[in-house]
């Protein structure tokens, strides 16, 4: 059966988290944007009301909600403001590594630090020679006796320089490209440095720093899975957190079409609302169109999650067109409010800048491209099972 329709508590989940993003989240927002603020407040709020840590399980503290649930959160606080929304979903990430491979003791511990106060959590893939291609990686962990030793550098880490631990992705076998990838929980010490905050185009109210690991002593146990399945972990870990950034492109997209939709009525131009005018009409039925198909896409991803069935080209198809369509809306919503659109005193400007970044982390639209042409020209079985 393919029904569309929301339960209740999803209802009430998602006007929870709208009345939310409407209420902390928009007023801020522009503010923010402009002083690059960190929103602790906000973070410290949504914690307490339950909107993060979405998917982290009951048994460690946390709401286990839905993987569709959780994009139902993440398009409305994302409406709100995307930067925001990725400080408050950065955990989602760095856990979800946690929750695939950790050990019962390493999810106690660390998924309990997040559930039982608002802490943060860093993901650490990318290094300054390693974006798209992480098995050119150059982080080294180097097991001796009880503890690995890691050293090496990682940059654009999102919410870096606030987190407790870190999810850290290292080589142990260096001649295996991204079969001598290992994944690690390291907690936050004297060794491991905050270098660097970004100043970005966009979502900058979202903290992105350079890490660097200096003889960083991690115990043995820390290890997830086994020696080298990092690769594997961290494929398994996007396929599972894409479904949530297509949401958030979907948020963004929306916030820009309701404010184009809003403007075209108001503003007059050759004596009537420039929403009589056919180009504009078009444009506004374009935004329209992309947005309700890109969070179709974006709900089936996660729902082949919730029904534990492999989704690896359903999430790359969901945050290809999600974070295009984004980028295209919120540029025609500049379009539609001509001049003013490019002023910083207007919305606009701002949602398209935060859109860019739709089509760069986790994996860029062409790094999206090249999973859809592998998996369709090369297809799996859809029914597989979801990757441990
Ligand atoms: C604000 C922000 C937050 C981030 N947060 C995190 C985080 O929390 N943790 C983390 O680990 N990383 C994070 N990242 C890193 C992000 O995931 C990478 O920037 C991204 O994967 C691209 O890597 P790169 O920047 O090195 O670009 P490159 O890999 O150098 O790519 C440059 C260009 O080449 C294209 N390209 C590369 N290879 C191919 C190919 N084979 N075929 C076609 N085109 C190709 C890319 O699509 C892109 O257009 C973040 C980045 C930013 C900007």
């Amino acid at each position: 059966m393919v029904d569309f329709t929301l339960t209740d508590e999803q209802k009430a989940l998602r006007e929870m988290a709208h009345d939310f993003a409407e209420k902390e989240i928009r007023p801020v927002a522009w503010q923010y944007d402009r002083d690059g603020t960190w929103p602790q407040e906000i973070i410290e709020k949504a914690w307490e009301v339950g909107l993060m840590n979405t998917h982290v399980p009951e048994e460690y503290g946390g709401p286990e909600a839905s993987y569709l649930d959780g994009c139902i959160i993440e398009e409305e606080l994302s409406w709100g403001c995307s930067g925001i929304q990725t400080s408050l979903g950065a955990n989602g990430l760095a856990s979800a590594p946690v929750g695939l491979a950790g050990s019962d003791e390493t999810k106690r511990k660390y998924l309990g630090m997040l559930t039982e106060a608002p802490k943060l959590a860093s993901f650490c893939l990318t290094e300054p020679g390693a974006g798209s291609d992480v098995s050119g990686m150059r982080t080294r962990a180097v097991r001796k006796g009880d503890v690995y030793v890691l050293n090496g550098q990682k940059c654009f880490i999102t919410n870096g320089g606030h987190a407790d631990w870190f999810t850290v992705y290292a080589k142990t076998d260096p001649e295996a490209g991204h079969r001598g990838i290992s994944a690690f929980v390291v907690d936050k010490d004297d060794t491991v440095i905050v270098d660097k905050k970004e100043d970005k185009m966009g979502q900058r109210a979202s903290n992105t720093a350079t890490i660097t690991f200096n003889d960083t002593e991690v115990p043995a146990e820390n290890l997830l899975g086994q020696e080298n399945e990092g690769f594997k972990i961290a494929m398994a870990t996007l396929d599972r957190t894409r479904p949530g950034v297509a949401a958030m492109a979907v948020g963004i997209a929306r916030a820009a079409f309701e404010f184009a939709v809003g403007y075209s009525k108001e503003r007059v131009q050759f004596g009537v609302p420039i929403a009589m005018h056919q180009a504009i009409q078009f444009m506004i039925a374009d935004m329209a169109t992309e947005i309700e198909a890109a969070r179709l896409l974006t709900w089936q991803s996660a729902v082949m999650l919730d029904q534990g069935r492999r989704n690896t080209l359903a999430s790359s198809h969901a945050k290809r067109f999600a974070a295009d369509t984004a980028m295209k809306v919120t540029t025609d919503a500049v379009q539609v409010y001509g001049g003013y659109g490019f002023i910083k005193d207007y919305p606009v400007e701002k949602l398209m800048r935060d859109a860019k970044i739709m089509q760069l982390y986790e994996g860029t639209s062409q790094i999206q491209r090249l999973v859809i042409a592998r998996e369709t020209l090369l297809p799996r079985r859809i029914e597989e099972p979801v990757p441990a």
